[in-house]
């Protein structure tokens, strides 16, 4: 059944779509062979609305095999037909919006209205855009640089990558590891997070039904210390793409670099949103309560430290903390809902116990609390603002990953870069303005990724997006993501046809 309905949760069950198991091998849902099982729980609810079988290491071995078997066709196929295939592909996705828009919603108690107008348009547009950018893999021209041979290069898939996801936009993530890497020739290996599988299944599902081949796309559902470091770790896995928090990103790296792999990682962010006493004050309080609650907070981009110029401070905070209050929590399927809840309540006591602790060292100016009443079973928390806390301390430094913004003073555009700067991430920033030499003057000085002048979190299909510093290397989406799916080989000609080559000298003398 590809069509649940607008919002309903009870129409469509994931015990009966995803009834063969939670791994996707070789073209072939199946079930995990770990003994263990597993519950992906609705968060607003605390229902259990799939159990499966983890998945485990002679799982992931099962995948890499067929994996490999697949890699010489699909390799050798013309970039054309890989984009013919991927454009059936983004057709495929376009179909089942709705399916995907339910599972999502339903798995991580996303606002139905945000996995139909960002997660899933997002990523068919994403499909789509890698179809294009499989025929158009670029390199240098070749040339006769040593004036006796030609050189040229050649731009080859790396083999099977083996890629590990988070849980919080589950069909994004998946959609970003698999999407370059198939376009430049891979397959691939993605190990969703256990919470969230539903969409990453769907997706390989739909690649299988839009032809492209068995073994492409496989994905094993397992734990992260059990399946995804046998993944990372696996002798036939030629690369490690990996996106969570940089605290596993660095187990992940130890264990890549240990077997020689090429390695990607996207890790964790805790972006400044730093607003010059000349910004719009309206635009920066939209933009800010806006970049800090998409998606519940639990966004590597969103905007979690605010830094806001003296003259504009107070009516920033005031601002802020009136249009938090108006944003309205409930049922994810509801479409007027804008703020569903956490991903997990383990998620909401972590993300309560920062507030909690702040109380001592900061000023809460609005949230701060879960929701009673109709609310109260679900992972839910409301829009919360910190004002006042030192730079040294955990709100202003940790990433909390919910729906939290911590606001703070600055006197001087020095200052306010500095503070910005001032933290082991770099994947995000904005700057707000209207004078061009002050924003450009942050879009240089900021040491991050990607930095949005008068605008925070919006996010395009032909621009790369990746870390600097503790968030990790190498790029998503856009063209530039192939140099991390690519590997380059010197190819070079001798074009004199002569026995005795001019530099032979170096080597048996002067013959
Ligand atoms: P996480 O690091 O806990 O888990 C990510 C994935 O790693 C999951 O699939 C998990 O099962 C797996 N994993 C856990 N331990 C592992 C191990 N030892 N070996 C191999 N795999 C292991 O992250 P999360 O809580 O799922 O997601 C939230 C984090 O992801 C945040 O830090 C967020 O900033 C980050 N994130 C970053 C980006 C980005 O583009 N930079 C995008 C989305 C999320």
């Amino acid at each position: 059944m590809h069509n649940p309905g607008h919002g309903n949760r009870d129409r469509w069950s994931a015990q009966d779509r995803f009834a063969e198991g939670a791994q996707y091998i070789a073209g072939r849902p199946a079930e995990g062979t770990s003994g263990r099982t597993h519950a992906v729980v609705d968060p607003a609810t605390g229902d259990e609305v799939y159990t499966y079988k983890l998945g485990g290491p002679a799982d992931v071995d099962a995948a890499v095999a067929a994996a490999r078997e697949a890699f010489p066709g699909w390799s050798g196929a013309t970039p054309g037909e890989r984009s013919d295939a991927m454009h059936r592909f983004a057709a495929v996705l376009a179909e089942r919006a709705d399916e995907f828009a339910h599972a999502e919603s339903l798995q991580c108690g996303k606002p139905i209205k945000l996995s139909r107008e960002f997660d899933v348009p997002g990523t068919v547009d994403n499909t789509a855009f890698f179809a294009g950018a499989a025929r158009h893999l670029q390199g240098q021209s070749a040339g006769e640089y040593s004036g006796d041979h030609t050189s040229y290069v050649r731009r080859e898939p790396i083999g099977v990558v083996g890629s590990v996801a988070p849980w919080n936009y589950p069909l994004q993530m998946a959609a970003w590891k698999i999407l370059p890497a198939i376009a430049a020739g891979n397959t691939i290996v993605l190990k969703p997070s256990e919470l969230t599988p539903l969409t990453s299944l769907l997706f390989a599902l739909a690649a299988t039904d839009a032809g492209i081949p068995d073994g492409v796309v496989n994905i094993v559902t397992g734990a992260g210390q059990d399946a995804g470091e046998h993944l990372v770790g696996h002798p036939n896995v030629a690369m490690t793409s990996f996106t969570g928090s940089t605290g596993v990103g660095k187990r992940v790296a130890e264990i890549a670099t240990a077997t020689v792999k090429r390695l990607h990682l996207e890790l964790g962010g805790k972006a400044p949103f730093v607003v010059f006493d000349d910004a719009d004050l309206e635009a920066a309080v939209h933009g800010a309560v806006a970049g800090a609650l998409i998606n519940t907070g639990q966004d590597c981009t969103a905007a979690t430290r605010a830094y806001v110029q003296r003259p504009l401070y107070e009516a920033f905070v005031e601002g802020v903390a009136d249009l938090m209050e108006t944003v309205r929590l409930g049922d994810p399927f509801d479409p007027s809902t804008d703020l569903g809840p956490l991903i997990s309540h383990a998620q909401r006591d972590r993300v309560a116990g920062f507030v909690e602790r702040a109380r001592s060292y900061a000023r809460i100016v609005t949230g701060g609390e879960a929701p009673g009443g109709t609310l109260k079973d679900g992972a839910y928390y409301r829009p919360t603002l910190i004002a006042d806390a030192p730079q040294d301390s955990e709100v202003v430094q940790s990433e909390i990953f919910g729906p939290v913004l911590a606001v703070l003073p600055f006197d001087s555009d020095d200052e306010g870069i500095r503070l910005a700067n001032d933290i082991p991430y770099g994947l995000a920033a904005s700057a707000w303005s209207r004078d061009v030499y002050r924003a450009n003057r942050a879009t240089r000085e900021i040491k991050a990724g990607c930095v949005w002048v008068n605008d925070h979190i919006p996010i395009i299909s032909e621009m790369p997006h990746g870390g600097y510093k503790a968030s990790g290397f190498g790029k998503d989406m856009s063209s530039y993501s192939f140099d991390e799916y690519t590997q380059i080989k010197h190819v070079m000609f001798d074009n004199t046809g002569v026995a005795a080559k001019d530099w032979h000298r170096t080597v048996f003398g002067d013959r």
